[in-house]
């Protein structure tokens, strides 16, 4: 029967007494019927007694309104000149530009593959020949083209991008050369450094800082605050999103009276406090900007008063740490394995590289939020088999390598084994070799989640009669966006919500997501209609 793919330049209008496309307000107004099942699970039940375990239906209604129209983004990235910030930026202005490049292959033409929002597509539905039917994302709602992006952030140094471009070594001369003209104007803003939370390593580079004493952190808030009032201001932009994609940070510390509370923590940074990261304060400034803030690093910037902070201010947030080639990998083969039943003994992981990330986390302290963040996210996977894990805490034993190889730059090689236990207790390994330049991995994650977190920004929802008074209104989404777990190794989470892990199951969310936006049913993959009489 085969299957339909739409172009990029197709918009889908969905026609239901549920959907209406509101003009010239430009909004799109869907209710969306949620269905899904309550347990009632008794004592005992989950230690395997033999127990009737309730379980009911149950639907919620609700509406949701999204502008239709996305706005002007500005995307600031923290760590600009980076490996990943230098990348993004080649990307978006090679493909804004249409340049072409020549390597000892062949001429080469940007795209833009990788990410979700321009290079994948969703399941629409069947059209009347039984075909499926995908279309972009952003056939579903609006999205921000990424070419029209406008591109700032800050780092410790003060290289210009094409600098940073070629010291990154991750895109061929000939491109970096024809965007030099404009990227050499590209200069990082100066950065809130303090030398305690990275490495010392990092210490060379660092000649583009506000640091104490000379500045205080209260002033260094200050700063960052101005920073993206006049970056919005000197482009036009109705929208920032602020990313961090600088070098992981040491933890900070967590105590009551340091950052406890959003009160707190804003005093801890006015009394210049030494535990408040330079991550977390980039973070106030984004909050109190009102510009979306998402961390790909593992640190713990979004300490309790952070949290805090973006709540009172409805900002969206988003962590923790990039979740790009080897995790991803991780969490696909988990749900394979553990999925099929075959009980997962041993995961043995290895990376080695060369780039300056790598070289930072030779740092044991800077490590340890590291080796925290890549050693968990399999956890939900094993926890939702009690067949095959039936111990109280029983987990793959799982070990996590990293080593510094000079030579390799940004060439990530990643060699995992697993060994599970199949029937009978017959034994399977696996091992894997992947090999691939890290930023042509995490650069494209950067784009989408500035993409998507300007989508949910213009999105409003409100439960409908049935579970709420008709007089309920309209709110933002919750400003911890774990519907973008997806991209986060270690997915930041509301306190009385799951993490979820699974790579499948964060992308059907994302989907479902989209879908509901626009009143359609999640995706079930039924296909029902074709399975009966
Ligand atoms: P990088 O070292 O090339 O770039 C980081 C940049 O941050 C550097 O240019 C550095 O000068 C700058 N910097 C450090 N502290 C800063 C501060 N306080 N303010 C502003 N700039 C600062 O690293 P990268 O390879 O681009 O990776 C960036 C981050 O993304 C790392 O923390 C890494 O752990 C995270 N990450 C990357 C991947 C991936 O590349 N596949 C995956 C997951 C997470």
């Amino acid at each position: 029967v085969g299957a339909v793919a739409l172009s990029s330049d197709v918009t889908l209008r969905v026609e239901s007494d549920d959907v209406r496309y509101l003009e010239p307000e430009g909004e799109i107004r869907a209710t969306y019927r949620h269905a899904s099942s309550h347990v009632r699970v008794g004592e005992g039940a989950d230690a395997g007694a033999p127990s009737v375990v309730r379980v009911s239906t149950t639907e919620k209604v609700f509406e949701f309104r999204t502008k239709s129209k996305p706005r002007k983004l500005g995307l600031m990235q923290v760590g600009w000149g980076g490996n990943n910030g230098s990348t993004v930026t080649a990307a978006v202005l090679a493909n804004r530009s249409g340049t072409t490049w020549a390597t000892r292959t062949g001429t080469q033409t940007p795209n833009f593959f990788g990410t979700l929002t321009q290079a994948s597509t969703m399941r629409v539905g069947s059209d009347d020949k039984g075909r499926d039917v995908f279309a972009p994302m952003s056939a579903f709602v609006p999205l921000v083209e990424p070419t029209q992006i406008v591109l700032s952030g800050w780092d410790i140094s003060g290289l210009n991008l094409k600098d940073a471009m070629l010291r990154a070594q991750v895109l061929e001369p000939d491109l970096i050369r024809q965007l030099a003209p404009e990227a050499e104007k590209m200069v990082p803003l100066r950065a809130a450094y303090d030398e305690s939370f990275i490495a010392q390593n990092q210490k060379v580079r660092a000649d583009n800082i506000m640091e104490s004493p000379a500045y205080t952190k209260r002033q260094m808030l200050e700063q960052l605050r101005a920073d993206i009032r006049e970056f919005k201001q000197a482009n036009a932009l109705e929208f920032v999103v602020v990313v961090w994609t600088a070098n992981s940070e040491r933890y900070s510390e967590v105590r009551p009276e340091l950052n406890g509370c959003a009160d707190t923590l804003l005093a801890s940074i006015e009394k210049n406090d030494a535990e408040v990261s330079p991550s977390t304060l980039y973070a106030v400034a984004s909050i109190l900007e009102g510009c979306p803030y998402i961390n790909g690093s593992p640190q713990n910037t979004f300490v309790p008063g952070c949290l805090e902070l973006a709540e009172q201010h409805g900002v969206l947030i988003c962590g923790d740490d990039f979740k790009s080639g080897q995790t991803k990998m991780k969490s696909v083969l988990c749900d394979y394995l553990i999925g099929c039943g075959i009980k997962i003994k041993t995961m043995v992981t290895y990376n080695h590289l060369g780039n300056n990330d790598m070289y930072q986390l030779t740092d044991g302290v800077m490590w340890k939020p590291k080796s925290a963040s890549k050693s968990r996210v399999i956890e939900d996977v094993v926890q939702s088999n009690g067949q095959l894990y039936s111990q109280p805490g029983e987990m793959p034993d799982h070990v996590v390598v990293v080593k510094y190889v000079e030579f390799l730059g940004d060439s990530k090689r990643d060699v995992s084994e697993y060994t599970s236990e199949g029937f009978m207790n017959g034994h399977y390994t696996s091992i894997i070799h992947n090999s691939c330049l890290d930023s042509i991995l995490c650069a494209p994650l950067i784009l989408d989640l500035a993409i998507l977190a300007e989508l949910f920004d213009r999105v409003r929802v409100r439960p409908c009669a049935r579970d709420a008074p008709e007089s309920s209104e309209f709110v933002k989404m919750h400003p911890i966006l774990s519907v973008l777990s997806f991209y986060m190794k270690i997915p930041l989470v509301r306190p009385e919500e799951p993490i979820i892990n699974s790579l499948n199951r964060q992308k059907s969310c994302l989907e479902n997501m989209i879908r509901a936006l626009v009143g359609l049913p999640p995706e079930n993959h039924l296909l029902l209609d074709t399975k009966i009489a």
